[in-house]
């Protein structure tokens, strides 16, 4: 089956609104074995005439979001319509469910809110609990070779909901074989791009899978296509072979495991940031749940903040200066016990673009993790990269750090100062 997506809207064009749905269903549509083909973005208006035309023949399956609403520049309904010679006609039932969502919200409806009432009778309505248009299904009229047209909202919270529930169990009942592939994600952490592919590339070819990697600033995605059986060994050939790099087999972000570990464990965590200036906080208490586990955060940029925040000794401060692993030690110390967590993560180091010195260049950082009753950690680091990066790159070491003490995992240059 071959699948098409047409996304409308003016406001993708401008740059206003990124297009998320062609990732969305691309992602939802993958189960069934179905990929998308080719994808179009198109303004509101006479543009979707052209696009819709153009599958005609090429695609077996084309999904068309956006330009359902009531406004003069949502004309997908009728520009399908046209196209394929049906007529658009009054549907009471969904004219109803329309008036009904209105009068809950104690609005009026009009005569432009009654066109989304409109739909050819041959259209399987696709019902829309999150909003007031309905999406619909044009089934393919074979002898004419249009595909199976299905028209879905623009907004998110709408099209995304109508996906899952709505689209893809259709879609499920016209495959003839129903899901034909599986794809499995593994993440890695602590190695380049290159030598991931040098330890398990040829062999994951040589199985017959489809295999791509995915490179993001310390992180790299193994992405493996194909049937369930042959991607059970690969599993088994990639964790014997990056086992201790790899930090999660599903899409989770690092932050997320590091949050469902401890809070499996029953554990705990603060943190004694200066140059990453809270973003370790930040991405744990993005993790829906993170309160179970996050104690703390002590965001200490000045010495003296080190000092009477966490009690860093000054006079460790003056000998060794801030960026040094004695004083991200006694930051991790000092919040593991201002806090009373289980777990305390420190930074300290030289974001730059200035304040590099001979001995301490920019990209000097000391990542520290204190745990009660276990001696403490100090990883010395150096990241030369934008400030931006820099803060990611020590999170993500440091979380790392943390998951690898977590799950009894060795491979970080551990150093104990
Ligand atoms: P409405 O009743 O809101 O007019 P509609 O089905 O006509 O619904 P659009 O007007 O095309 O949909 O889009 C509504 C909003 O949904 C857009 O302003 C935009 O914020 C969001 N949206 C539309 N298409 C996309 C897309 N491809 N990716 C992300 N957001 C989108």
């Amino acid at each position: 089956m071959r699948v098409e997506i047409i996304n409308t809207g003016t406001e993708l064009m401008l740059g206003g609104t990124v297009n998320t749905h062609l990732a969305f269903i691309a992602r939802e549509l993958f189960p069934l074995g179905l990929r998308v083909q080719r994808q179009v973005t198109v303004p509101d208006g006479e543009a979707i005439r052209d696009a819709v035309r153009d599958t005609f023949g090429k695609a077996d399956i084309v999904l068309v979001t956006g330009g359902l609403g009531p406004t003069t520049d949502d004309i997908t309904r009728d520009i399908v319509a046209e196209l394929l010679g049906l007529k658009l006609e009054h549907d009471e039932e969904i004219w109803r469910a329309i008036q009904e969502r209105f009068a809950r919200r104690g609005l009026k409806t009009n005569d432009r809110v009654k066109l989304q009432a409109l739909r050819p009778r041959e259209a399987t309505v696709l019902w829309n609990p999150h909003g007031t248009a309905p999406g619909l299904h044009v089934p393919a009229i074979e002898e004419r070779g249009t595909p199976h047209i299905f028209l879905l909202p623009g907004p998110p919270r709408e099209l995304m909901p109508m996906v899952r529930e709505k689209l893809v169990p259709i879609l499920a009942a016209l495959l003839p074989h129903g899901a034909q592939h599986e794809m499995r994600t593994f993440r890695v952490l602590g190695i380049g791009e290159s030598v991931v592919e040098e330890a398990v590339g040829e062999a994951l070819i040589a199985m017959g899978l489809e295999v791509g990697y995915c490179a993001r600033p310390g992180e790299v995605d193994v992405r493996l296509i194909g049937a369930a059986p042959v991607l059970d060994r690969a599993a088994t050939l990639v964790r014997e072979r990056l086992g201790k790099w790899i930090f999660t087999s599903d899409e989770r972000e690092l932050p997320e495991v590091v949050v469902e570990k401890l809070t499996a464990l029953g554990k705990t965590i603060a943190t004694a940031e200066s140059c990453t200036g809270g973003f370790i906080a930040n991405q744990l208490t993005n993790v829906p749940g993170a309160s179970k586990v996050f104690l703390a955060g002590y965001v200490t940029y000045a010495n003296s903040a080190k000092t009477a925040a966490l009690g860093v000794d000054a006079a460790l401060i003056a000998q060794h200066g801030a960026v040094s692993g004695p004083v991200a030690r006694q930051m991790a110390e000092g919040a593991l016990e201002k806090s009373g967590a289980t777990f305390a993560l420190a930074t300290t180091g030289i974001a730059g673009p200035d304040g590099g010195t001979a001995e301490k260049p920019v990209g000097t950082v000391f990542i520290a993790l204190a745990e009660c009753g276990a001696e403490t950690i100090v990883l010395p680091e150096k990241f030369i990269t934008d400030r931006e990066t820099f803060k990611l790159r020590v999170s993500q070491t440091a979380l790392d750090l943390l998951l690898r003490c977590l799950d009894g995992r060795d491979g970080v240059a551990k150093q104990t100062t």
